[in-house]
This record gives structure tokens, C-alpha cells and sequence, in this order.
């Protein structure tokens, strides 16, 4: 696996590009990297490129072009667009994070960043298509189309002087400043800019600190980034304990991408993770929200949710879920699990998901918990359902935020799953006209699935979404002649009658 891994990102010598090195210089064993480093800079023909001449690169590791796999043709045109727009200016301007460290991989990213020395401004003003965007950490979003290219100015360490408290519910004074901190370190403000070398060691892991640009196709490592994608480690740069804290959302980043990338988390990066999980109660509910989605996009939600489990991040997400599924076996514990599975499943065959499906699932368990609660021994009611789906959702909102038009969807599905044991032809009909009859389905079946017992409502559903529209006819007549709702109508009208 390692000898395939070394192959991968140093074996495969491609086709001649323009500006390769005439000759091959070695890469880098780490006992030796600052001299050696210095050596392979050396060893680039003609000296560096123009503008890296500027960079000091006496700490980094360089890959040439012809001992990395990544070649031009795998990159989103306008990422190279951007890039060379930003040289052409006579700014610097790499290809950072994902982009490269899946590349390396040999993998497909997701999308690519670009790390820069203008600044937002600059950038906005080379750029018709650049818009500026986020407080706390200001980027440029350059928009093609459906592609977003992020674009970042490189970040510098700054000392924590201007410090808020943390319990401070008022941090207006925060506006206008581009560096500060909460006294627990966390980074409120992080719009210092710096260099290369710096904006390298602000990153999160190692394996996304490696940058490549297109001038001679080099691929740069300040933070043996390289050897930790070679050995599939995930490693905070410096201090873990400090890191986390400046920015807890990297335990559920650190979380994501082990479960993304099947890497183990660096033994001492890992060790924080238990113990600083609660710092997650410090990040705001919307980011929260933003980071969940992500967590179960990824094409990993299996996984990464059994991460979540085991580094006890999830009860900082998640409680009332792992209260309510902790028999793995109970029908609802098995419907989150097969949702997760299902989610993996459609993302790899192209299809999408929607956040409120997910959370739908999530919080299915404690929703099943509270609805027995309510109803006892008689069946569940609709008033009942939307009684226990309020107050399961207050209680989900205190960890993350779910906007609005989701926690709509999600209490549309779950209504339907009452509505969707089919008694008349008129309710089977208005069922199929739902605008969320598709997802409650879905829903229905993995419920089947997971082992509840519904009478054969999801097959009856299968099947008459299957058949002809004579067949069909003949499906809902036979509700109709079951159906309750004729003696209700026949006793309306007798009062009608006497009036
Ligand atoms: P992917 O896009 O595949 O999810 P990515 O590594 O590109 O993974 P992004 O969220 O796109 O992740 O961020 C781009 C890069 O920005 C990261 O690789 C990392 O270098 C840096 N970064 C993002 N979030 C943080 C953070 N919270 N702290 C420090 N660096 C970060
Ligand atoms: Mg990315």
C-alpha cells in the first residue's frame, strides 16, 4: 500500500511540459530536509522561475514536475485561468488544499483553492466575477458558472492583542478589526496577511498545506505534508491543543477528512480530540450546520459518523441522537444507519441529497422516543407527531442551526410516513400530488427496511408506482372499498338532513 502511495506521488513521469527541468533532482529524505531542501531548489535548472525568486524557500521541500503526478490537464481550466490571470498581474498565486492533496492522491477534488499575496481587493479588482465574502476570515469567491474558485490571501500568525471575553455576548467592538481572539484562543478575526512560508504554517494539516504552481509545475511542502499523504496521516501543523482551539471546527475538518480519506489522525493530534470536543459548544449553531452537511456529503457518512461516535464529538452535535440509538439494533438505530448508507450510496452514483432527508433520519430516533411518549398505547396522531417534532428540533437547534425551509421538509416527511398507510383513494392520491411524497417514500421504504413493521405499506407504494394507470385505477379502488371515510361522509349527511 506505502510502495503504491510512493509510486503514486513520485513515480509516473508524464508527457514533456513546457518548462520542465532539464535535469532530475532528488527529492528529500527527512533527516536532511532544510539542507537538502536547499539543495533541490538548487537543483531547478536556470535558478527559479521569476516571482519564486521572491519566495524564500529555504525551508521547503520542491517536488519538480517530472516526480509528482499532477499534470495541467486535471485542473479546472479556471482554476488555470485564475492563476495565471493572478501571475500576469505580477502577483503570486498557488494552487492550494484539496486541490493538490487529492491530485497527489490520484483522486478527483472536490474543488480548488487558490492561496495568493493580493489581497481581496486586488483580487476583486482583476476579476469581474470576484466577489468578497466572510468576516471573520475574508476570501474571494471567483464564480464560473456552477464552479466557485477560492480564493485566499496568504494568512500570518498575529499574537492575540486585541482579546474579547469569551461570555462577552457583544463583541461589536470586533468590527473593523483584521486580527482578534477570544481569551479561551480562539481566532475571531484572521485577516493578517503574510507570506508563503507563513500562510503554510496557519493551515490546518499538513496534508493540505502543499501548494503547486504553474510556473515550472513544482510542488511545494513547507510542513512534511508529502510524507504524511505518503504514510496517510492526518497532522495538525504546530500545536494541536493551540490550533484546535483557535478554530474548533478543525475537529470535525480533522474528523472529515480521515473518514474521506480512510487516513489515521496523527497520534497527537488525536489525543485533543476527546478533550477539546466541548470547545465545539463555542461555534455558532449556522457554522455548525454548514460543517454537518459537509461531514455527511463527503461520500463517507457512514464512517464518518462512527468517527464522530467514537471521538465523542458527536454528543457535542448530535445528543439526543446517540441518546436514542444506543441499541444499534432498535428499528430506528437502523434506519440512521441505512440513511447513511443510502446517502453514500446515491452521492456515488451521482444523485443528491438533501440536508433534510439527513436530518430527518438524525432525528428520527429521539422523534420516535418522544411520539411513544405522547401517545402510549394508541397509535400515533398527526397533532401528536408535530407536538414531538417541535420539540425535538428546539432541542436540536441549541447544537446546530437547521434553516427554516428545512426543518419545513423535514416535518413534511414525517407527517407523510403517518399519511402513507394508505386507507382511501382520495388520501393514497393527495399523498402521490405531495411535493415531498418522493423523499417520505424513500423514507418509508428504509424504514421497512430497518425493520419496522408497516403491513407492506412500502411495497403497496412500490407497486403502485410501478403499475399502469388501469392497474393503478383498480389499486385505489380496492382502498376505496376499505376505506373509513364513507360512513364518516354518510353520517354528515343524515345530520345535514335533520338541520
Ligand atoms: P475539500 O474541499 O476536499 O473538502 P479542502 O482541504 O480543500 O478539502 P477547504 O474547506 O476547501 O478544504 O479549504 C481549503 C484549504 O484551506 C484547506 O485545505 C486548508 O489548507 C485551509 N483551511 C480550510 N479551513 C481551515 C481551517 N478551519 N483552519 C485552517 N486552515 C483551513
Ligand atoms: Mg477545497
Amino acid at each position: 500500500m506505502l510502495k503504491k502511495l510512493k509510486r503514486v506521488l513520485f513515480g509516473g513521469v508524464e508527457a514533456s511540459h513546457i518548462g520542465e527541468p532539464e535535469t532530475n533532482p532528488s527529492t528529500v529524505p527527512r533527516s536532511q530536509r532544510t539542507k537538502k531542501s536547499a539543495a533541490a531548489t538548487e537543483a531547478i535548472p536556470g535558478n527559479l522561475p521569476e516571482r519564486l525568486e521572491e519566495l524564500d524557500l529555504s525551508t521547503a521541500r520542491i517536488v519538480p514536475r517530472e516526480e509528482h503526478c499532477i499534470s495541467r490537464k486535471q485542473i479546472s481550466p479556471n482554476a488555470l485561468k485564475a492563476l495565471y490571470r493572478l501571475n500576469d498581474a505580477g502577483f503570486q498565486a498557488f494552487l492550494v488544499g484539496g486541490g493538490v492533496r487529492d491530485l497527489l492522491l490520484k483522486s478527483t477534488p472536490k474543488d480548488f483553492d487558490i492561496s495568493t499575496n493580493a489581497t481581496p481587493e486586488e483580487v476583486r479588482q482583476l476579476f469581474r466575477n470576484a466577489r468578497i465574502i466572510g468576516r471573520r476570515f475574508k476570501i474571494v469567491h471567483l464564480t464560473f458558472g456552477r464552479e466557485i474558485i477560492e480564493v485566499t490571501t496568504f494568512r500570518a500568525h498575529h499574537n492575540a492583542e486585541n482579546e474579547f471575553d469569551d461570555a462577552a455576548g457583544d463583541r461589536h467592538g470586533i468590527k473593523g478589526l483584521d486580527s482578534a481572539h477570544s481569551n479561551s484562543g480562539m481566532i475571531l478575526r484572521d485577516n493578517v496577511y503574510g507570506s508563503i512560508n507563513e500562510d503554510a504554517l496557519r493551515r490546518d494539516f499538513t496534508i493540505n498545506a502543499l501548494y503547486y504552481t504553474t510556473n515550472r509545475f513544482l510542488v511545494i511542502d513547507f510542513t512534511s505534508g508529502l510524507e504524511d499523504l505518503e504514510n496517510g496521516l492526518i497532522r495538525m501543523i504546530g500545536d494541536p491543543a493551540i490550533r484546535f482551539r483557535e478554530d474548533p471546527v478543525r475537529l470535525l475538518r480533522a474528523i472529515r477528512f480521515s473518514a474521506k480519506l480512510d487516513f489515521n489522525i496523527e497520534q497527537n493530534t488525536r489525543l485533543q480530540i476527546d478533550q477539546l470536543a466541548y470547545l465545539l459548544e463555542s461555534i455558532s449553531p449556522a457554522r455548525l450546520f454548514d460543517e454537518t452537511i459537509k461531514l455527511f456529503v463527503g461520500g463517507k457518512a457512514v464512517s464518518t459518523f462512527a468517527l464522530l461516535r467514537q471521538y465523542k464529538v458527536a454528543s457535542y452535535l448530535f445528543p439526543q441522537t446517540l441518546e436514542h440509538t444506543r441499541d444499534p439494533a432498535a428499528p430506528a438505530s437502523r434506519l440512521l444507519q441505512l440513511a447513511l448508507e443510502n446517502t453514500d450510496t446515491r452521492l456515488a452514483e451521482g444523485k443528491s441529497v438533501t440536508p433534510a432527508f439527513l436530518y430527518a433520519a438524525l432525528l428520527w430516533p429521539p422523534l420516535q422516543a418522544e411520539l411513544a411518549r405522547l401517545s402510549g398505547d394508541k397509535p400515533a396522531t398527526i397533532p401528536a407527531l408535530q407536538e414531538a417534532a417541535n420539540k425535538v428540533i428546539m432541542a436540536q437547534l441549541n447544537h446546530t442551526a437547521i434553516p427554516k425551509r428545512f426543518t419545513a421538509a423535514m416535518r413534511e416527511i414525517w407527517e407523510l410516513q403517518l399519511k402513507l398507510r394508505p386507507r382511501n383513494a382520495r388520501s393514497a392520491e393527495s399523498c402521490m400530488a405531495h411535493p415531498r411524497f418522493r423523499a417520505a417514500y424513500d423514507f418509508l421504504l428504509l424504514r421497512e427496511e430497518a425493520g419496522e413493521e408497516l403491513h407492506g405499506a412500502g411495497s403497496w407504494w412500490t407497486r403502485l408506482q410501478l403499475a399502469n394507470p388501469e392497474q393503478q385505477q383498480q389499486m385505489l379502488q380496492e382502498l376505496g372499498t376499505r376505506s373509513s371515510a364513507k360512513p364518516r361522509k354518510r353520517r354528515r349527511k343524515r345530520q345535514e338532513k335533520k338541520e
